[in-house]
C-alpha cells in the first residue's frame, strides 16, 4: 500500500544518514535522448545527494528498454553518450558509481527466465503505469517487451541487490512488483534477494514548454546541454496564459506555476515568493526571470559536458570499466541464483 511504501521510504532516508556504506542504489534512464532539467530536478539531484552521503551508486543505461515503445530505436549509441556525459557533467562520480548498460551485461538479462515464471500475465495486464505509458506513446497494440519491462526491472535493482531505488510515485507499481518477485523466489528456492525499498523524490513531475510532462521524446524539453540562447529561445516559446499579473497558483496556472517552480528550483528560492517580484511583468517578465535562472544554475554543468565532449575517449572508458564491474556482480548473482534453482552443473 502507499503509506507503506511511504513508512519504508522514510526509513530508508534515516539509513541514509546513519548507515549509508549498507546500501546500494540503483537508477536508469532510457538512451531516448539527452537528459533534461525535469531528469535533472526529479532524479539526478538525488542521484548526487545519495553519493556525497556515501551510498554506492549504480546507474543503467537501460537501451533494451528502448524498443518496449517504439518502431525505431534511433541513435542508440549516441544516445548512450549523451547520457554518460550528463550525468558526468551532473557530477557522478565514476570512481564511486558503475555505470553501465543493459546489452553488455547477460547475467542480469537472463535473470528474467526465472523471474517471469514467477509472475502471472494478469499480473502483468494489470500494471497501471504500463498501460498509462503505452497510452501517453500512442501505442495500441503492447508488445511482450513493454508488457514484462516491470519484469525486467525487477531483475536491473535484484541482479546488484540494491536496496535503494529513487522513484516518483508512478514508479510504485515497479518497486511492489520487484519486492514480489524477490519475495517468491525467496519462498520458492531461499532466501537470495533483499526487498529493495522506493526511495520518493517530489519533483517527479516537471512540465515541459507546451504544458504537458516534459518528456525526451516530445519537442517540450529544455536539455542540460542546450546554449544559453537555445535555453532562451526554447523558453520564449513556452505556454504561459493571458493574465499579465504572475501569481502561483499551481492549480489554475499549472504552466506558470511550473515556469515558477523551474526558477525557484535553480535559484533556491519560493515560488510564490519569485511571482510577486514579477508582478505585473507578465510572461515576458516571467520567461526573462527562469531563462537567468536556468541558465546560471547550468552554467557550470554545461561547461563541464563540452570540456568531457572533447575527451570521449575518457567518457568511453568509464562505460567499459562499469560494464566490467557490472558482469563481475551480475555473474555472482547468477551463480547464487543457478545454485539455488538446483542447475549448477560441472
Ligand atoms: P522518454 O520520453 O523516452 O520516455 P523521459 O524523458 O520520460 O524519456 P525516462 O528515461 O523515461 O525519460 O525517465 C527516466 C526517469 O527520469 C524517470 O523515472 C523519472 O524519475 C525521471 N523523469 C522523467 N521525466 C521527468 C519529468 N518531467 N520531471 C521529473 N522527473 C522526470
Ligand atoms: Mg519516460
Amino acid at each position: 500500500s502507499f503509506s507503506a511504501a511511504l513508512e519504508r521510504s522514510a526509513a530508508l532516508e534515516a539509513r541514509i544518514e546513519s548507515a549509508p556504506g549498507e546500501l546500494r542504489m540503483l537508477t536508469g534512464d532510457r538512451p531516448t535522448g539527452a537528459l533534461h532539467v525535469g531528469h535533472y530536478f526529479g532524479s539526478i539531484r538525488n542521484r548526487l545527494r545519495l553519493q556525497e552521503a556515501g551510498v554506492e551508486i549504480l546507474q543503467l543505461i537501460a537501451d533494451y528498454q528502448v524498443i518496449t515503445d517504439r518502431e525505431v530505436a534511433g541513435d542508440i549509441r549516441g544516445n548512450v553518450r549523451n547520457l554518460l556525459l550528463d550525468n558526468l557533467a551532473a557530477g557522478l562520480d565514476p570512481e564511486r558509481c558503475t555505470i553501465f548498460t543493459h546489452s553488455a551485461v547477460p547475467a542480469l538479462n537472463q535473470l528474467l527466465l526465472p523471474f517471469l515464471s514467477l509472475v502471472s500475465v494478469a499480473e502483468l495486464q494489470r500494471n497501471p503505469t504500463v498501460k498509462d505509458e503505452a497510452a501517453s506513446a500512442g501505442i495500441t497494440s503492447i508488445n511482450g517487451l513493454m508488457l514484462t519491462y516491470p519484469v525486467h526491472q525487477a531483475a536491473d535493482i535484484l541482479f546488484c541487490k540494491a536496496t535503494v531505488v529513487p522513484v516518483g510515485k508512478d514508479q510504485l507499481p515497479h518497486i511492489e512488483q520487484t519486492r514480489v518477485v524477490a519475495r517468491r523466489f525467496n519462498d520458492k528456492y531461499g532466501v537470495t534477494f533483499p526487498e529493495p525499498g522506493a526511495l520518493l523524490s517530489e519533483a517527479t513531475h516537471v512540465l515541459g514548454t507546451d504544458g504537458t510532462k516534459m518528456s525526451k521524446s516530445k519537442g517540450n524539453v529544455i536539455e542540460l546541454r542546450m546554449s544559453a540562447d537555445e535555453t532562451a529561445k526554447k523558453l520564449k516559446g513556452a505556454k504561459t496564459d493571458s493574465d499579465r499579473h504572475i501569481t502561483y497558483d499551481p492549480e489554475h496556472r499549472p504552466e506558470v506555476a511550473n515556469l515558477l517552480t523551474i526558477a525557484a528550483m535553480c535559484e533556491g528560492g519560493d515560488p510564490a515568493v519569485i511571482a510577486e517580484e514579477i508582478g505585473d511583468g507578465g510572461g515576458g517578465g516571467l520567461k526573462k526571470r527562469v531563462t537567468e535562472a536556468v541558465n546560471t544554475y547550468f552554467a557550470p554543468l554545461r561547461e563541464r559536458r563540452a570540456a568531457l565532449a572533447e575527451d570521449l575517449a575518457f567518457v568511453d572508458g568509464v562505460l567499459r570499466r562499469g560494464n566490467e564491474r557490472a558482469n563481475e556482480i551480475a555473474d555472482a548473482t547468477l551463480a547464487e541464483v543457478r545454485e539455488a534453482m538446483g542447475m549448477s552443473y560441472p
